[in-house]
Formats: C-alpha cells, sequence, structure tokens
C-alpha cells in the first residue's frame, strides 16, 4: 500500500468517525537506517521498519551519529548526560528504557541539541515495542525500537564504531490493520451487501405483486362489467315505438334520438341507450349515465364473483344437511352463474322484459 493511499485511509477512517483518532490508537511505524564501516573497512548499510513513533514526536525525519549516553545506558543521571552540545554534528541519542520516564531521557538529550532519540527496550523483551507517552518532551523526533536491534547499534557504538542513523516515517497503524478488523469489516461489507440485496428484491416483488394485483383487479371488474352487460335487455327499436315516435327521448351517451331498427339496452333501472353507445360506458363506470344506478349491484354479479372465488372447484350438487341429520335437499348446480333462486327467478323477468312496449322513464 502506497503512502498516499494510507493517508487517504488513515483521513477518510478519522472523518467518518469509524476509528476514533487518538494517538492511543494509531500509530506510525519507523524506518531506522545504519551504516557504518566494518573490522575489514567496508560500509555496512542496515535498515529495518521495526521502529514505532512516539505518541508527541513529530512525524519528521532525523539523522546523525548514534551517541550513547556518557555513564547509565538508560541516560537518566543529570547533566550533562551525554558528551555532544549543539555545535556538535548532528546526533541521535540512544537509550535503554527504564529507571526514568520517557520524557526524562528525550528531554536530556533535547537539552544538549540531539536531533532525536532512539529508545530500545527492556531485556529480554526481543523485537517488540511500545508506543511511547512522552507527553512532557514533544518536538523533537522518538523512536522506539526492539531490544535486539537496540543491543546490536549499542554494541557497535561501544566498541567504537561510527554508526551513522537515519530515523525515516513508516506507515500508519491502527485497529483497521488487524486481522481481526478486516475480519470485522469484511462481515460489515457482506452484511451491509446482503441487506441492500434484500432490500432491493422486497421492493420489486412487492412493486410486480401490486402490478399483478392491480391488473387482476382490473380483468375482474372488466368480467363483472361483461357478465352484467350480458345480462341486459336488448331490444330494436321499431316504428311506432314511443322512443321513436316522440323527440323528447335520446340517448343521454351520444345524445341523439332514437330510430326505428336501432338497437338498444335497457339498464336495470329502465333507462334506455343505444347498445353501442352504453356498454363501452359500462365497462367503464358500471352505473348508469342517467341516474348512477350500480347495474352490478342491481343484477347482484359482483356478489356472484367473490362466491366463485371462494370456491375454486365446486361440487356439481351441493348437500344441504341439518345438524347431523339427514340430506335435507340436493339442490343442482348446473347454472352455477346464478344459484340463487329468488336471483334466477329475477333474471327470468328480466328477459321476460324483452318486448314489454313500456316507456323508459327519462
Ligand atoms: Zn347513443
Ligand atoms: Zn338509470
Amino acid at each position: 500500500m502506497g503512502k498516499k493511499t494510507q493517508h487517504c485511509l488513515l483521513l477518510l477512517l478519522c472523518l467518518s468517525g469509524l476509528v476514533p483518532c487518538s494517538a492511543a490508537v494509531v500509530f506510525w511505524t519507523a524506518v531506522v537506517d545504519i551504516s557504518y564501516a566494518n573490522s575489514n573497512n567496508q560500509t555496512v548499510d542496515k535498515y529495518c521498519e521495526c521502529g514505532m513513533y512516539g505518541r508527541n514526536s513529530p512525524l519528521e525525519k532525523a539523522s546523525g551519529i548514534v551517541t550513547l549516553p556518557k555513564g547509565d545506558p538508560k541516560g537518566c543521571g543529570p547533566d550533562p548526560v551525554y558528551n555532544r552540545n549543539e555545535t556538535s554534528p548532528p546526533w541521535i541519542a540512544l537509550i535503554k528504557r527504564g529507571n526514568c520516564t520517557f520524557s526524562e531521557k528525550i528531554n536530556a538529550a533535547k537539552r544538549q541539541g540531539a536531533a532525536g532519540v532512539l529508545v530500545y527496550n527492556l531485556d529480554g523483551s526481543g523485537n517488540s515495542t511500545t508506543h511511547m507517552a512522552h507527553s512532557d518532551a514533544a518536538g523533537i523526533v522518538a523512536v522506539m525500537i526492539g531490544n535486539i536491534q537496540g543491543m546490536e547499534i549499542f554494541k557497535l557504538v561501544k566498541n567504537g564504531t561510527d554508526v551513522q542513523m537515519l530515523i525515516d516515517v513508516g506507515s500508519p497503524h491502527g485497529p483497521w490493520m488487524d486481522s481481526y478488523w478486516l475480519y470485522f469489516l469484511s462481515i460489515a461489507f457482506f452484511v451491509v451487501t446482503a441487506a441492500a440485496v434484500t432490500y432491493f428484491v422486497f421492493i420489486s416483488a412487492n412493486r410486480l405483486y401490486i402490478l399483478n394485483r392491480h391488473r387482476r383487479t382490473e380483468r375482474k371488474l372488466k368480467n363483472e362489467a361483461k357478465k352484467a352487460i350480458k345480462r341486459l335487455q336488448v331490444r330494436t327499436l321499431k316504428r311506432d315505438d314511443e322512443e321513436t315516435t316522440c323527440d323528447s327521448h335520446m340517448c343521454a351517451v351520444c345524445i341523439e334520438s332514437y330510430r326505428a331498427g336501432e338497437v338498444v339496452t335497457v339498464l336495470t333501472c329502465d333507462h334506455i341507450f343505444h347498445k353501442a353507445c352504453i356498454e363501452p360506458w359500462l365497462l367503464e363506470r358500471r352505473t348508469c349515465p342517467m341516474c348512477k344506478c350500480d347495474i352490478m349491484k342491481a343484477l347482484g354479479v359482483e356478489d356472484e364473483m367473490k362466491e366463485d372465488i371462494s370456491t375454486d372447484s365446486p361440487p356439481d350438487v351441493t348437500v344441504v344437511t341439518v345438524a347431523g341429520g339427514e340430506p335435507l335437499y340436493e339442490v343442482p348446480l348446473t347454472d352455477r352463474a346464478s344459484p340463487d333462486p329468488e336471483r334466477h327467478q329475477h333474471l327470468y323477468d328480466n328477459r321476460a322484459f324483452e318486448g314489454d312496449s313500456q316507456p323508459a322513464r327519462g
């Protein structure tokens, strides 16, 4: 991962509030580069990204000759701790952890003009480092390295080798770098994606369902209307019918007078209209254009449709029994469209209407 990408990632995570940006959570590694001449006078160059910047250290480069404290390697004694001063060439203090606080060690080196401080960990701690807190010693590069690396440099310097050191900024590390966090983030990503997909599927299914229901309802209404229209009385006007002789009778849909030979439909409310005019009207509106009478209700078509839906596969014969007794009677349902005998009767009445010269009102 490039340094720029890491900076962006850090910034993004900080802005999004995912990670609290305290120094305790985010830390930066330091690249520690040393070079010295060995016993054969060959230049040895070694580097590792094994350091960790202190919490209060500026994230900057530092370079100079590695310098040990005069006496105690922990650098805690009274001033002057080092045989250096501000006029010396740039130098970096190498101090062992322990005895006094990080701030005290760092400040002692700072007072004598060190370019930076490298603290190495206690004996037996291997390569491990800690995130130093040194709030009283800010403004100087302070990096911690492991005991093994620190001891190696210490021995070289102790033996009189001039070790040149360069400390450089490495990469940021935080909770998102841990495998635990990667695991957590991938699960979170998966959950969010799954939720989004589920939501999308649900919304689509719901829309499809509503659309289907709407179509079904529309089809059902049309079927009802067609069924009702079939039951309406239809007659052909004759020359001496009242509708053709009197100009006050006209079709309320097309506003034209009736002529002999025209086919008219008589609604349940006795209002008459041209068959060609009233049928499209009824398919859309289901009511008489003049008195608003609902022909579906008048013909009982709505109730029949409900019965049709509730009995998907009705038997040919309905056996009606009294509680626990013998079958009382059987009703053959050959004409399922009108199972109600009264309604049946009404239909016949309606058919008998045909040819009746009773004038339409209105
Ligand atoms: Zn008409
Ligand atoms: Zn009417």
